[in-house]
């Protein structure tokens, strides 16, 4: 599975239409200050699901849209497109290629998108959940972030690490399970002691 492209359309500084291609193994996307480099990497953010304007470097939800630059009107609505190649099966989808596409609104609406039908946010998280490059995973790391994973100590890096590779999810199921297991050790002991008190 690797990302195939990225279109912007409406998107931050990308008022037209812009797909990036990206061949398997390490993009390198270079550019001058302000020339849109982290928008990219903002974009691949949103369509997957980014909820938090902050997140987005932004104050609200519709700082995403175009707002006009350069003499061209803002834009009523923003849309990023993602293909990734599923030919390995790694997205539990029966297509060997897949397209997720995010569309805003600058009204507020906003609609999601798998290969051209129309879906649930849910539906893009768990399409991507056990991937390893869904919201949750840390797999986008932000300029300041990098600075903090450099002078993390070992504990702070290992759980870096953990969260990229989708330990933590496991890790936070376990401590949740073991957390029902004393709850139920607790219940167990209760009912004990009621029946040696009603023998
Ligand atoms: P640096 O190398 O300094 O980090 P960069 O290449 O990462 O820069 P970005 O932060 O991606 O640059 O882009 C910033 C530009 O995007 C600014 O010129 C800003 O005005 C523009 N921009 C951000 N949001 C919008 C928007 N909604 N509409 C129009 N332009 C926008």
């Amino acid at each position: 599975m690797h990302l195939k492209a990225l279109t912007l359309r409406g998107f931050k500084s990308f008022a037209s239409a812009t797909t990036l291609r990206f061949e398997p193994g390490i993009t390198c996307v270079v550019g001058p200050n302000g020339s849109g480099k982290s928008n990219v990497v903002d974009a691949l953010s949103w369509v997957m699901g980014e909820q938090g304007a902050k997140s987005l470097r932004g104050g609200k939800m519709e700082d995403v849209i175009f707002a006009g630059a350069g003499g061209r009107p803002p834009l009523g609505r923003a849309e990023v497109s993602l293909t990734i190649d599923n030919s390995d099966g790694a997205l539990p989808i029966d297509y060997a290629e897949v397209t997720i596409t995010r569309t805003m609104f600058r009204n507020g609406g906003s609609e999601y998108q798998i290969n051209g039908d129309t879906c649930r946010l849910l539906d893009v998280q768990e399409l991507l959940s056990d991937s390893g490059i869904g919201r949750e995973m840390h797999v986008i790391v932000g300029q300041g972030r990098l600075d903090s994973v450099l002078h993390a100590d070992p504990m702070g890096r290992r759980a870096f690490i953990e969260e990229a590779a989708g330990v933590l999810k496991h890790r936070k199921r376990k401590e949740k399970a073991l957390r029902k297991l004393d709850a139920m050790q607790a219940n167990l002991a209760r009912v004990q002691d009621l029946t040696t008190e009603l023998r």
